[in-house]
């Protein structure tokens, strides 16, 4: 078994590596920018080393990384999700140096991460694509030629996109030519690189991943799907497991496929494979070569440990569970609470957390790196805590979804939660039927009143009194 880890990431992703390696019996390397210095997973891991000033620069910095890991003796390296979790680069030096990468070769990680040729590498093992370019678009005129063949609307993407970003929906002619040169821009100031891609575009699709996992000893299952349809410009907000909205034969189906796509490229560690679903039709989308943010809920339903998982692989074990042995219970939601003001276009709201409370009770899980006094630094994500509820049924985990959200609070930033709320209060999201269309096709949600109810007020009184009295 390994015995030293280090993480290269931050905040609630570096926690949740952190725990798995605690649990385990195993050291944790946590690393730092300036900014960071009093970020919970410093605290939390046993070593934490500086990696520079620059709030950015240094968790980017895959040469560094990989020496520190060296230096501080650890064995391994868990990249976490976004920064270079999906960059080739830092899993090939881990390999130079002699360091496990927690996750697939460097070579699928690249293939797959191309959205281009992974299309193609699923085309050639029969996973159906949407119709599009075959490779990277050359000029407007050939994305026009090809927009006429597969008939509007149609996508335009990044191909090394990530995040949602570097994705514009085309209805007309006169929109492509529009769009042609600022997906080209975003992509090159995003991603580094200016290749993008035609798709047709998939009116009001469902968003279904299936979570794959893959032992190195030629053994691969998934953990079922995921519904993500509930997403504002192409990124994900609230997660469902397993999706409400699928028959017992698409689920069976789509669980193939994702098994199908990740043996098909090789894939080893624990991977997603994102689909669109619409008219019972499935299209792969894009596969991530990493633990992906609401790997959560599937843990939740399954009661497999994913990043554990990912540890044990990397380690060259088999995998501790057959596809039989793998069953789901009830349903768990996941609502990424975000520091933004939904009222005002999701505006990003950073500063000190002047008080939070946890929530909690049954079937409640919190995964985040906040507390109170916290600040929170405008340099990453505005994404601050990942509220986790599981239900035995449907309407017990939204009304446990509802309840947690009304327990937990969080002072000092806004945040999502208050939209949440009225997410789930909504009858055609209650019924389980809704697509990724849902967000955008009800502005009047974003309506609410943020007037203070009465018991806030009063808990709001008795911190001030407390407070006073020197308490
Ligand atoms: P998930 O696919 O796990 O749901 P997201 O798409 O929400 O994850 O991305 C998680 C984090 O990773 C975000 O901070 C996002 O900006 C970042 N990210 C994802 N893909 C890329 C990419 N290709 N380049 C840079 N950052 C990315
Ligand atoms: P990212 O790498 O940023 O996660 P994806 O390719 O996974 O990008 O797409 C993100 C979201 O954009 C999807 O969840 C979906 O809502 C929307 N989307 C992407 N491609 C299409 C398409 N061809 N048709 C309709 N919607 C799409
Ligand atoms: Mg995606």
């Amino acid at each position: 078994m390994l015995k030293k880890i280090l993480i290269a990431n931050r905040g609630e992703i570096a926690v949740r590596i952190v725990r798995a390696c605690a649990e385990m019996g195993i050291r944790s390397v946590a690393i730092y920018t300036e900014p960071d210095r009093y970020a919970l997973h410093v605290k939390r891991a046993d070593e934490a080393y500086s990696v520079g000033d620059d709030p950015l620069a240094g968790y980017l910095n895959a040469h560094r990384i990989v020496n520190l890991a060296v230096e501080t003796g650890c064995d391994a390296l868990h990249p976490g999700y976004g920064f270079l979790s999906e960059n080739p680069e830092l899993a090939r030096i881990c390999a130079q140096r002699g360091i496990t990468f927690i996750g697939p070769d460097a070579e699928v990680i690249r293939r797959m991460g191309d959205k281009t040729e992974a299309r193609r590498a699923m085309i050639a093992a029969g996973v159906p694509c949407t119709p599009g370019t075959d490779g990277n678009l050359e000029s407007l005129e050939e994305a026009i030629l090809v927009a006429r063949k597969i008939g509007y609307p149609v996508m335009l993407k990044a191909t090394s996109g990530g995040g949602g970003r570097g994705i514009r929906r085309c209805n007309d002619e006169e929109e492509l030519r529009r769009n042609y040169d600022r997906v080209i821009s975003e992509a090159t100031k995003a991603f580094g690189s200016a290749e993008v891609f035609m798709e047709k575009c998939i009116v009001n699709p469902r968003h279904i991943e299936a979570q794959i996992l893959a032992d190195s000893h030629g053994n691969t299952i998934h953990l079922f799907e995921r519904d993500c349809s509930i997403q504002r410009r192409n990124q994900k907000l609230v997660e469902i497991a397993p999706s409400p909205q699928l028959t017992p034969e698409q689920r069976a189906y789509i669980g193939e496929l994702a098994v199908r796509a990740a043996q098909a490229v090789g894939y080893v560690n624990a991977g997603t494979v994102e689909f669109l679903l619409a008219d019972n039709q499935v299209y792969f989308m894009e596969m991530n070569t990493r633990v992906q943010v609401e790997h959560t809920i599937t843990e939740q339903i399954t009661g497999v440990d994913i990043v554990r998982e990912q540890i044990r692989i990397a380690a060259g074990l088999p995998l501790a569970y057959r596809q039989q042995d793998i069953s789901y219970r009830g349903y768990a939601l996941q609502f990424r609470i975000n520091a933004e003001d939904a009222k005002a276009d999701f505006l990003p709201s950073f500063g000190k957390i002047s008080r939070y409370y946890a929530p909690g009770g049954p079937g409640v899980r919190v995964d985040t790196a906040i507390y109170t006094g916290y600040t929170i630094p405008p340099y990453f994500d505005s994404m601050c805590l990942k509220l986790i509820v599981w239900g035995l049924t449907w309407e017990e985990a939204l009304n446990r979804g509802a309840r947690a959200l009304d327990d937990m609070r969080l002072q000092g930033i806004k945040t999502t939660a208050p939209y949440y709320q009225q997410i789930l209060a909504h009858p055609e999201f209650r019924s389980g039927s809704f697509d990724t269309s849902f967000v955008e096709s009800h502005p009047e949600l974003l309506q609410y009143s943020e007037k203070r109810r009465p018991e806030e007020i009063a808990l709001a009184i008795a911190v001030a009194i407390a407070a006073h009295a020197g308490l």
